[in-house]
């Protein structure tokens, strides 16, 4: 065997022939004019015999098949002589595909048997030794026998050819083929169109077979395998397979591409829309504002804490945002809408521990005395902490009583809600419900109207910030219901710990949760609370204060309240205990202590501004000889703006100029040592101006048929004077004037009938009452009055007009009447005392069977009152009238008169 043994080498696998024309020093053979690779035409099988003996070209990469025409590059020289060899002689050669492809120098055993005896057509030379020849593939042929291996391959062939079949199920195959072929070439790049075409008008199976199996890009073993099958249908069945994978491959290909490429669209059209709203919004002046905006509601979103629900409707809220203008009115109400998902509190609590001890030290630090109601607040608590602590908090059905503080204005109600929660650690909110007749007022307005809001629950709950406030609802008493809806259904649906986990605000509409929420009522009346309201209530009333006791809160809490409020140092202000009761007793009259911290903190402010302005003024004060005249001119031309307060004047020698503080006690206030100003009762007076309040009884019980009646009020206990006259008339009438209910105006006509049944025990004519119209009149007329605890004032009111006696004028009484003169219970006798007390009274008459509620009562009042108790009018008679002072009906036709 030679040493020049060379394989042929491959040609590009492309059919594509015209690719091949490379070679630049042409050399055909001059036996054969040159023609165009591509245009080979088919050669006659018929004239192809096939010698016996054929050189066997080794392929590389590739399978020749019978029809094909294709150039191949030959250059190692084992290959070069075949060809050379070849175009000697008869120009045929025997092609056959190597095993594998890549061994050099292939030995027998590592060709295939089955291949391709093929002619030369013509022949390149290139400038490098090696060959480009154009080849004609003529027919199959089978290697026998090897007959030499040097210089190249020679072997013994037969003449293979496939056998013919007109079968109708090689035609189906075929037809199947050449459509699958034809959908192939649509999709596969690599497959010129034109071959559709030669495809379909390929009359020959076997030419169609093969040109299709040389076209596709398939593996070489499968290539190998169509040539080698011996029958039609077998190489067409072989060829379906692998074109119907082919396409099925090829298909996804596009189908996968095809959304690529719709994705890559649709991202695009989006950029491209987007840039141009940009551009709109930038025209219409809104830029990115808008962006900056979504951006910054989008990173508050992401930092707050938000429950599922409230995050999934932020999130949807926020998208329909971004496509909504600024301009649009809805985009505010989005935009509001988001805020509030926002702010509220869904998942922040403050969750603080309950420390009974620590919660008497701060109600006992915030508020004095009231020990039966901060007993009850502790209890209160102390229940709370158990169930906490055992794990059985907010078990369904277990209902916790709803506390409801109820008393007059200003007894500290609301402050002892504030220090409920700072004694549970939590957060304060309050709701007033003073005058709310609109159930959407708690629960909000749908999202649909025009500027609607959540209600005012999830609105307090924003303000406090946490979801476990104590959180007041202030004056329940004054819910009111109408057309609108009744807000008592929605505040018993918050209160009620089944339902308040989901309470749904209209304009929310998202469940928040209440149930950690402690709720705490105010009231001044039980009187007008729904009575579903009521039932879920525990009441704790506090009645109103004595003197006594506002002058300690005023001391230990108002004072120094107010005096840090107002900027003051205790250094700077002391209100002398005097002044204080005068406060008091000439400028309130109230059950509480609002007003007297509003006066407190009138004269806070006005000792202040006192002592700011001198120290502005003191440059001047100090320099000699003009400070004294300044001050003095300063208090003579303007008395009604007395200074308070003097600054201290070494050159003073004359201080009578010089106008005190008060009545002399602590007159002199040097800022400069610090000392305080003490405001004395004359200061009191000069500060706050005239007496707002007097005590009338004396005026107002001067003259028989007056009497002094104690009512209660929302507003606290007070006095009532109670007018009777007489005018003759043909007949008996009864007039009663000062806005009086029903019951008092029955209760009236019950007194005027006790009173007459009593007339000779009282020495009075029976036959005045004939000829008498009687008026009672219940001053302070704009106050509308009733209930019958005044029967016992009216009917004292008759008889001392009658008798001509007058009433005692230190005297009060209440106490319902019966016609036989019986003095019966009435309600609110702690309210009462306290309220005569205020008015200065000092003796009252009450029923006997209210005597067990003067043990309630302060042990101020009990120490400073005479209380009679009375069971019969006859009673109240004796104790009240005084003896006769003029002729009784000669005093009463003067007045009608
Ligand atoms: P209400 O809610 O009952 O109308 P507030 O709670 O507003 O009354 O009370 C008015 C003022 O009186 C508050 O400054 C409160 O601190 C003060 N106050 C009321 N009662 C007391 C008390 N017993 N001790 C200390 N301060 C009190």
């Amino acid at each position: 065997m030679s040493e020049h043994d060379k394989d042929a080498q491959d040609s590009p696998p492309e059919t594509n022939a015209r690719e091949s024309q490379e070679g630049e020093a042409v050399e055909t053979t001059p036996a054969t004019p040159a023609p165009v690779i591509g245009e080979i035409e088919p050669v006659e099988m018929a004239q192809a015999a096939i010698p016996e003996t054929l050189p066997v070209l080794p392929l590389r990469g590739l399978v020749v098949y019978p029809y094909a025409a294709l150039p191949l590059m030959v250059g190692q020289a084992r290959s070069v002589q075949l060809v050379d060899d070849a175009m000697r002689g008869n120009r045929l050669v025997a092609l056959v595909a190597q095993i594998d492809p890549s061994v050099e120098n292939a030995q027998p055993d590592q060709v295939r048997r089955i291949g391709t005896a093929a002619r030369i057509l013509q022949l390149l030379r290139r400038p490098d030794g090696g060959l480009m020849v154009a080849m004609q593939g003529l027919e199959r042929i089978r290697i026998d026998e090897y007959i030499s291996e040097s210089p190249y391959l020679t072997a013994r062939v037969s003449s293979y050819p496939d056998p013919e079949d007109t079968s109708l199920e090689v035609e189906a195959l075929r037809r199947n083929a050449v459509a699958a072929f034809q959908q192939l070439v649509g999709l596969a790049q690599y497959l010129p169109e034109e071959l559709a075409t030669v495809v379909m008008n390929l009359e020959d199976t076997r030419q169609l077979i093969y040109l299709i199996a040389q076209s596709l890009q398939i593996d070489l073993d499968v290539k190998q395998e169509v040539l080698e099958n011996d029958s039609l249908s077998g190489k067409l069945r072989k060829l379906n397979e692998v074109m119907s994978h082919e396409l099925e491959v090829l298909e996804l290909g596009r189908r996968i591409q095809g959304q690529a490429q719709e994705e890559m669209s649709k991202a695009q059209r989006e950029y491209i829309l987007r840039e141009q709203l940009k551009a709109i919004q930038r025209e219409l002046g809104e830029s990115d504002d808008q962006q900056a905006e979504i951006n910054e509601l989008r990173e508050r979103l992401e930092k707050a804490k938000l429950s599922p629900e409230a995050r999934k409707e932020a999130d949807r809220e926020l998208s329909r945002l971004e496509r909504i203008p600024t301009a649009s009115p809805e985009h505010s109400v989005i935009r509001t809408y988001i805020d509030l998902l926002i702010s509220l509190p869904w998942m922040t609590s403050s969750g603080g521990e309950i420390d009974v001890p620590a919660a008497r030290r701060i109600l006992d630090e915030d508020h004095y005395d009231l020990e039966k109601i901060k007993d009850r607040i502790l209890e209160y608590l102390a229940v709370r902490k158990m169930k906490h602590d055992r794990g059985i908090e907010g078990v369904a059905g277990e209902r916790e009583p709803l506390l409801c503080l109820v008393g007059p204005p200003g007894v500290g109600k609301t402050s002892l809600g504030q220090s409920i929660a700072r004694a549970m650690g939590r957060k304060f909110t309050r709701l007033s419900l003073g005058g709310v007749r609109d159930e959407a007022e708690v629960r909000g307005h749908r999202r649909t109207y025009i500027g609607a809001m959540p209600g005012s629950i999830i609105q307090a709950l924003r303000r406090a910030g946490t979801n476990d406030p104590v959180f007041m609802l202030d004056e329940i008493d004054k819910v009111g219901s109408d057309w609108r809806g009744d807000p008592s259904s929605a505040l018993l649906e918050v209160l009620d710990p089944e339902q308040n986990r989901e309470f749904r605000d209209n304009y929310l509409d998202i469940p928040f949760d209440l149930s950690r929420v402690t709720f705490i009522a105010t009231a001044n009346t039980l009187d007008t609370i729904p009575p579903p309201l009521l039932d879920r209530m525990e009441v704790l009333q506090l009645p109103g204060y004595t003197e006594d006791e506002k002058l300690m809160i005023a001391t230990r809490y108002l004072v120094p309240k107010q005096r840090e409020a107002n900027g003051l140092t205790e250094g700077e202000i002391t209100i002398e205990e005097r002044a204080i009761r005068e406060v008091v007793r000439a400028y309130t009259r109230e059950a509480g202590v609002r007003t007297l911290e509003r006066q407190i903190a009138s004269l806070c402010r006005k000792v202040a501004r006192e002592i700011s302005e001198r120290t502005a003024d003191s440059g001047a004060a100090h320099r000699p000889n003009e400070s004294d005249e300044s001050i003095a001119k300063d208090t003579s031309t303007h008395e009604a703006q007395a200074p308070i307060l003097e600054l201290p004047s070494a050159n003073s020698t004359d201080p009578g100029e010089i106008e005190p503080v008060g009545d002399g006690a602590g007159a002199a206030t040097p800022v400069a040592t610090a000392r305080p100003v003490i405001v004395d009762v004359a200061a009191v007076h000069r500060l706050l101006g005239r007496e707002q309040y007097h005590n009338e009884q004396a005026e107002r019980i001067d003259r028989p048929g007056v009497a002094t009646g104690l009512v209660w009020t929302p507003v606290g206990g007070d006095i009532v004077f109670v007018e009777a006259a007489r005018t003759p008339s043909k007949e008996e009438r009864l007039v009663l004037t000062g806005q009086l209910g029903d019951v008092m105006k029955e209760s009236a006509q019950a007194a005027l009938t006790c009173v007459r049944a009593g007339s000779s025990r009282l020495g009075i004519d029976p036959d005045l009452w004939d000829r008498s119209t009687l008026h009672i009149h219940v001053p302070a007329g704009a106050v509308p009055k009733d209930g019958p605890s005044a029967g016992v004032t009216m009917a004292l009111a008759i008889a001392s007009l009658m008798t001509g006696r007058p009433v005692r004028a230190d005297l009060a009484l209440t106490g319902e009447i019966t016609l036989r003169g019986k003095v019966l219970p009435v309600g609110g006798i702690k309210e009462k005392m306290l309220g005569a007390h205020r008015a200065g009274i000092r003796t009252v008459l009450l029923p006997r069977q209210n005597e067990k509620d003067l043990d309630d009562l302060p042990s101020e009042l009990r120490a400073e009152m005479r209380f009679i108790p009375v069971g019969e009018i006859q009673e109240v008679f004796d104790e009240a009238l005084l003896p006769l002072v003029t002729e009784p009906v000669l005093e009463t036709e003067r007045i009608s008169a």
